[in-house]
């Protein structure tokens, strides 16, 4: 089968791989319709996510069930299903507890020894374990471009909300405008933000933030501060969603809350930052960080997409050939997509 995969910092190619085989009695195997191109795997097309030259990357994929093993119940040969991008036990510590992000023995697809060696789904098939857990039956209808998104973008920004404690009738404020962004802007208004200021430089994102139902706020041309305070009789947004993941955009996500609010940072971190304590001491501001619980959260989301309450076909922007996954990389390295779907 072909597949997509690593060789070095800003290379890409298609190679031929054995058909993965079931190793355990709680695996699947999936034929992939559809797979997504990710922010996360740029991380790894840029070296700073360093996985094996010659892996298979990709982790965003809906598709049919052709095997399955023993111990599978819940999906059978012939479902057309989604995934999540990482596995879980199902009995550890963690798991027993519904925090399946921070299970002990969590695999992510695509990303190399690190995150478990689990091969990636930008290719004709892909070896899925724990499936009852990982994987969802595709509601009636819907399309695979929307169902990817269960799987973990929708999920992640669904996530970015649910965990920070946003009630009804509060101003969330997005920082960053990615996929991830976008899905936050969308689940914000689904769980009853009254207000949502989305906060980008790039037009199109906040275009597409306005479709949301948001108000779009351009960093650089308009007053971020201002508006906030207009919008809020000047005490700052209750819920602040840091979509980036940068310090400096932590430091606007401080400034920009209300004292007790708090801030939720989804955008990945992974080194040392400077935040002003003193400041977000000051007004008792709670900070969560961390990954997405999204397989806790997949039959929610799944239920509001297949309800069209949350729905990311917007995001969508280009429909590519898994053969052209080294032009998709090159094209979303250029930040000319949201999100790219390769098809087999
Ligand atoms: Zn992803
Ligand atoms: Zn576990």
């Amino acid at each position: 089968m072909r597949a997509v995969t690593f060789q070095a910092p800003g290379e890409v190619s298609v190679e031929e791989r054995p058909e993965p085989e079931l190793l355990d009695p709680a695996d699947a195997i999936v034929r992939i319709e559809a797979t997504g191109v990710c922010g996360s795997d740029l991380h790894i097309f840029h070296g700073r996510v360093q996985i094996e030259p010659g892996f298979t990357i990709g982790h965003e994929y809906v598709g049919t069930v052709t095997a399955v093993g023993d111990a599978v119940t819940r999906v059978a040969v012939g479902d057309r299903v989604l995934g999540c991008f990482q596995t879980a036990c199902g009995v550890c510590w963690f798991c027993r507890r519904g925090l399946y992000q921070r299970c002990e023995q969590s695999r992510t697809f695509g990303h190399g020894a690190t995150l478990g060696s689990l091969q990636g789904t930008q290719a004709e098939m892909a070896l899925v374990p724990h499936a009852d857990l990982v994987l969802r039956r595709v509601p009636e209808g819907m399309s695979s471009d929307v169902a990817l998104f269960a799987g973990d973008v929708m999920g992640t920004g669904f996530h970015a909300v649910d965990a920070s404690g946003m009630r009804p009738g509060d101003v969330v404020a997005v920082l960053g405008l990615g996929p991830v962004g976008l899905c936050a802007v969308q689940a914000a208004r689904a769980c009853g933000a009254a207000h949502v200021l989305a906060i980008d430089s790039v037009p199109e994102r906040l275009q597409v933030a306005a479709a949301f139902g948001a108000e779009p706020v351009h960093l650089g041309e308009q007053d971020a501060r201002a508006l906030v305070r207009a919008a809020t009789d000047g005490r700052g947004v209750d819920v602040c969603i840091d979509a980036v993941g940068d310090p400096k955009v932590l430091e606007s996500a401080i400034r920009l809350t209300r004292a007790c609010g708090s801030i939720q940072c989804i955008g990945v971190y992974a080194e040392r930052a400077e935040v002003h304590m003193g400041l977000l001491w000051l007004k008792a501001i709670t900070l969560r960080g961390g990954h997405a619980n999204v397989l806790g959260h997949v039959d929610r989301v799944l239920a509001m997409m297949d309800a069209g309450v949350l729905d990311p076909t917007a995001l969508v922007t280009h429909h590519m050939k898994l053969d052209q996954a080294p032009e998709a990389y090159a094209i979303y390295d250029r930040r000319e997509a949201l999100k790219i779907v390769l098809t087999p």
